[in-house]
């Protein structure tokens, strides 16, 4: 019998959350450095929503518990935000808050899959899907993609890496770490795909606000024949700089919020008040904000792709949502100079 669970030791440490702290260490010690670790926004969370969480810890109704499943108003703004810009039609009552989207991940995995249900996950991909796949007793199954795909999945893919146990396929347009968008029609015949053959489909939307190229953004959830086999999951850290303030949502049928809301309840209860007040002033607030930040990501985004392809041996799928390039160092790799580890991720 070991000292640490056969379930938590057969799990890494987010391999960009490490990153990122090792950054913080060396620019504690006064160095340099530039982090490429967790994708986070650099700027500050906008004044309007730092006001609402101000006025928040200041009403002592927000220093009591409140709902698990969230306030009953950023649940409705929650399923509004989505009717809108994912053109899903929603209720308040499908919605989960949730500490972040990392933990909307996490919840919507515990809520669907059983020991050894199958989960196909196209790669490259965000280091936590696997992780958060096995600690609910899953298989993960990669799918690999390349440049050469612009790092789409297809369908053909997806059926031949399919089983009789594969539950569910997890899906993220515009994605982590590649910034590839599905084009709506390609989406569509993937969700098809699943739905035929009754595979769920969990869908990781935070990056539905940061899109730069001319594909506009769509949601898998919205293809009838998934019926009601999927999952949203979201939140607000990336689109409103807001990584800190730990707010999330999941999205899905009622029998599995229900189950969802179930598990969080003796998990961690409620989020924070004073945060989801600020998430609800960031929903229901004025975008421009968001505007400029996404044209500054898109100006970096210009200036890192052309630097890039100055490097020799370097090549590169232009990013055209999120803000992460992937380039790939694949001739520097054959040349037998440098060894690559498998990790992903931002
Ligand atoms: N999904 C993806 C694809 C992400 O990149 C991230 C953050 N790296 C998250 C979800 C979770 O974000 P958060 O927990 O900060 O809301």
């Amino acid at each position: 019998m070991g000292r640490v669970s056969e379930r938590l030791a057969g799990i890494a440490e987010s391999a960009t959350m490490a990153i990122s702290n090792k950054a913080k260490e060396m620019k504690a010690s006064g160095r340099p450095v530039i982090s490429y670790g967790a994708g986070e926004p650099d700027f500050a969370t906008p004044d309007h929503i730092v006001e609402a969480a101000l006025a928040a810890a200041k009403d002592p109704v927000n220093h009591r518990y409140s709902a698990n499943a969230g306030l009953a108003e950023l649940r409705q703004a929650v399923a509004e935000s989505t009717v809108r810009y994912s053109g899903v039609d929603v209720t308040a009552g499908q919605v989960l808050i949730t500490n972040g989207g990392k933990q909307s991940v996490f919840q919507s995995f515990a809520a669907l899959i059983d020991p050894g249900d199958e989960i196909l996950v196209p790669a490259p991909y965000w280091v936590t899907y696997p992780e958060a796949i096995k600690l609910a007793g899953g298989v993960p199954v990669p799918v690999a993609t390349g440049t050469e795909s612009g790092f789409r999945v297809s369908v053909d893919q997806l059926e031949s890496a399919a089983t009789e146990r594969t539950k569910m396929l997890v899906f993220v347009s515009p994605s982590n770490p590649t910034g590839a968008i599905y084009p709506a029609a390609e989406m569509r015949e993937i969700g098809r795909w699943a739905g035929e053959r009754g595979i769920w489909v969990v869908t990781d939307e935070i990056y539905q606000h940061l899109i730069y190229g001319d594909t506009p953004f769509a949601s898998i959830a919205a293809t009838p024949e998934l019926e009601d086999r999927w999952v949203i999951v979201s939140g607000v850290a990336k689109t409103f700089a807001m990584t800190g303030w730990r707010v999330g949502w999941m999205i899905g049928p009622s029998d599995v919020i229900k189950a969802a809301a179930n598990h969080q309840s003796h998990c961690t209860s409620n989020v924070a008040n004073v945060s989801q007040r600020a998430a609800l002033a960031a929903l229901t607030g004025p975008m421009e904000a968001v505007e400029s930040m996404r044209e500054a990501f898109d100006r970096r985004r210009k200036t890192m792709v052309s630097m890039l392809r100055e490097v020799n041996g370097v090549s590169l799928v232009e990013p055209e949502g999120a803000f992460y390039c992937f380039p790939s160092f694949q001739a520097h790799i054959e040349s037998g100079r440098y060894s690559s580890t498998a990790r992903t991720g931002g």
